[in-house]
């Protein structure tokens, strides 16, 4: 997140029928209207990696090496913007978070196009993989779920997160986030019915290293303190999506969150909760054609100058009828 905006978000749409079909299919209900489908596919992040990246890794790690010394890798990675963190370089999709062996996978699996008359070719975010490759990640996670294309928490997922709290220069500041994220996540959990624990007894076992400790199955995610870092430009925080390789299931929480006057702390996490539960920006969004953006939504990060501040974000309706949709209660 960032006062600047989102400009380099590279935002999915999925491919149309998929999400209208298994709304029908998955929820036994007649066919939502067509307006409600098209908010709802132009909504998710339909960018699958984890399960793809895993899969790559195990079976041809050759060929990940061989796309990130590619020239196609630097051109995909030319709009990102790379920071240098304690775990290593990471690409920030706007306020979430790509390892370059995700970016590897994302780009065998997406396919290029070469549009007439342009020198290089374009990355077609657009052309989702298959849906057998959402499935190899959903069978590695019992509360995730594929839709099409698109990899969900299951709509009667419990959330297991835990506050690093040792990670923060504070306990003052730590606590200023666990309060915050609990009310961002008693938000989600009225929107949506999925429900979130914030695990205090396993704080002391999350030490300073990045990774999830594999030791916690039932950790989703950790909440963490990032220092500066190189490339780090004032954004307040970072999330990640529920297809992002597990080891990247943290909600980074930058020196500026503290300093920045911008946002309600606590609106600020119903943000990033939101790109958890695999919504993107709305600003960045690619329109697809289909619904156009929702300046009032939650995942929509104003920049005007002349709304006053602190900006309390919070879901408008049509966040409520696309949520509904997706985690129906
Ligand atoms: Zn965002």
């Amino acid at each position: 997140v960032s006062r600047r905006g989102l400009v380099i978000t590279v935002a999915v749409a999925l491919a149309g029928g998929g999400v209208g079909w298994l709304l029908g299919q998955q929820f036994g209900r007649p066919p939502q209207p067509q307006k409600v489908q098209a908010e709802v596919t132009n909504r998710l992040d339909g960018l699958l990696n984890a399960g793809f990246t895993e899969w790559l890794r195990k079976h041809d790690p050759e060929l990940i090496s061989s796309i990130k010394s590619s020239s196609l890798f630097a051109y995909a990675v030319s709009g990102l913007t790379l920071i240098d963190l304690p775990k290593g370089v990471r690409y920030a999709r706007g306020d979430v978070l790509v390892s370059e062996d995700e970016l590897a996978a994302a780009i065998i699996a997406t396919q290029f196009r070469r549009k007439s008359g342009e020198e290089r070719p374009t990355l077609d975010w657009d052309r989702q993989p298959t849906p057998d490759l959402a499935n190899l990640l959903v069978s590695w996670n019992k509360h995730l779920r594929a839709v099409g294309n698109v990899v969900l928490w299951d709509v009667r997922a419990r959330l297991k997160y835990v506050v690093a709290t040792s990670s923060f220069p504070s306990t003052t500041k730590a606590a200023a986030v666990k309060a915050a994220i609990e009310t961002a996540a008693a938000a989600w959990y009225d929107a949506s019915g999925v429900r979130w624990d914030c695990a205090t007894d396993l704080e002391s076992r999350v030490g300073a290293g990045w990774a999830v400790d594999p030791l916690f199955v039932d950790v989703e995610f950790v909440v963490r303190y990032v220092e500066q870092a190189p490339g780090l430009r004032g954004e307040y925080a970072f999330a990640f999506f529920p297809a992002s390789l597990r080891s990247e299931h943290e909600i980074l929480i930058t020196p500026a969150f503290f300093l920045q006057t911008d946002y309600t702390p606590h609106g600020l996490l119903t943000h990033e909760l939101g790109h958890v539960m695999g919504f993107v920006d709305e600003r960045g969004r690619s329109s697809g054609g289909l619904t156009p953006v929702d300046p009032q939504s939650v995942m929509f990060l104003p920049t005007d100058p002349s709304i006053p501040r602190p900006i309390n974000l919070r879901f408008d309706r049509l966040d409520e009828t696309t949520i509904g949709a997706i985690y129906p209660k």
